[in-house]
């Protein structure tokens, strides 16, 4: 008997374990993919829109193509998840019954969080707003360009400080760096708790050689025009704002009963949350590592996604289990200036977290760009 698996979410997770799955299983067993969109766009490209090296429109690979790799693709919201019943809910596809879901539906923004912030500061993570958000920068003759991570877990962490690199080396070109102060301001002790001490350190000498002020410590109370205002009373003033508005978890899953509070935690090496057939990878899930939770970020998506789809892989095939998810990870921080640092990171190491942070080359920057063009081509072109 053909088995029927629903994957909900066709972004970093969603397409990766599609992939692996069809790659490896007869077409007697059905892979049904949901999603809202209509394209894939890869998170990391938003910030190459911003530097002008891309275009939005020239960005997006369309995800009708999974059809014709005999995964069928629902391009319509989830509705509701019911667990206890093996069946979720498709608007205008009703009820959709599952012998394994994978839950990989992501995060959703909440800008409104922060008052005062929609409408005045820019949403570096919507990619609608980043084209505006280039254009004001290039306009600016003088000023102060603040950058506040409003809030935590956030997608990639790196990204932010990325972007205050990316930025410094648009304005360089642009002639006016020298005439505007760029600063970043984040909720916590340290720029990358999920990195550790050394690298966050790293990181701000690495955005300190661009000129680049770092402040923690502020997690924002309210934005006015031209004023932002932090928790513990610091007051900044800014030309342009750049947000990275807290995340949350998507409201679906908050009723299906799988999260607790925002996220779904699920087993760190199985992906397997308390319901035997139904597992959630990437950024919808939270895998706690002590104090810490793993990051959000596509290549941890990814490495679940793998694992996830060899688990099926294995059940349907009567063997036992070969794999578990190791927690190991990778990312290119991409510094300007056609360069890109390097991060890795074990998390699930047995003495605790390990990270390295290797200093920025054109080497990482080639292979940053190669990141993006080998999972497009496996995934969907
Ligand atoms: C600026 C930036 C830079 C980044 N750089 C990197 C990087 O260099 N390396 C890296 O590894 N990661 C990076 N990331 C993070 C990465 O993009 C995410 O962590 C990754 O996409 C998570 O994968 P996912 O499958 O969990 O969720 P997503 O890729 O977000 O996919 C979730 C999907 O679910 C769909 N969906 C949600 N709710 C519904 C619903 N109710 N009905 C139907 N569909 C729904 C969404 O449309 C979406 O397509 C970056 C992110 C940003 C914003």
């Amino acid at each position: 008997m053909g088995k029927r698996i629903v994957i909900l979410g066709a972004g970093f997770g969603g397409l990766a374990c599609a992939t692996m799955l069809r790659k490896n299983i007869g077409q007697e067993h059905r892979i049904i993919i949901v999603d809202r969109k209509k394209e894939f766009m890869m998170g990391l490209v938003k910030l190459w829109v911003l530097n002008g090296t891309r275009k939005l429109e020239d960005s997006q690979t369309s995800l009708a193509s999974l059809n014709a790799k005999g995964i069928e693709y629902l391009n319509n919201e989830v509705t509701t998840i019911q667990v206890a019943k093996d069946r979720v809910e498709v608007k205008e596809h009703g009820w959709l019954e599952y012998d394994y879901l994978v839950v990989a539906l992501g995060t959703e923004l909440a800008p409104e969080r922060i008052e005062g912030f929609v409408g005045r500061g820019f949403n570096l993570y919507d990619p609608k707003q980043v084209p505006q958000l280039r254009e004001k920068l290039l306009a600016l003759k003088q000023g102060r360009v603040v950058i506040s991570i409003m809030g935590g877990p956030y997608k990639c962490p790196p990204a932010p400080y990325e972007a205050a690199m990316m930025i410094s080396d648009m304005l360089v070109g642009n002639g006016t760096r020298g005439a505007i102060e760029l600063e970043v301001f984040a909720p916590s002790p340290i720029a990358l708790p999920v990195a550790g001490p050394k690298v966050s350190s790293d990181v701000v000498d690495m955005i300190g050689r661009y000129g680049i002020r770092f402040s923690p410590n502020c997690k924002p109370k309210l934005v006015r025009d031209g004023e932002i205002e932090f928790e513990n009373g610091r007051r900044e003033r800014y030309d342009v704002l750049v947000g990275i508005p807290p995340h949350r978890g998507p409201d679906v899953v908050k009723n299906s009963g799988l999260a607790a509070g925002e996220w779904i935690p699920v087993d760190r090496q199985t992906l397997r949350t308390q319901f035997e057939n139904v597992f959630a990878i990437g950024d919808v899930t939270e895998i706690k590592i002590g104090q810490l939770a793993m990051p959000k970020a596509g290549i941890f998506a990814e490495g679940e996604a793998k694992v996830v789809a060899q688990e099926i892989i294995d059940e349907i095939s009567g063997r036992q289990p070969q794999v578990t998810y190791n927690g190991q990870g990778y990312c290119y921080v991409e510094a300007g200036n056609r360069m890109a640092g390097y991060v890795e990171a074990d998390f699930y190491n047995t003495s605790g977290p390990v990270f390295t942070l290797d200093a920025p080359s054109e080497k990482y920057f080639e292979k940053k760009h190669d990141f993006e063009r080998t999972r497009l081509r496996e995934w969907l072109l």
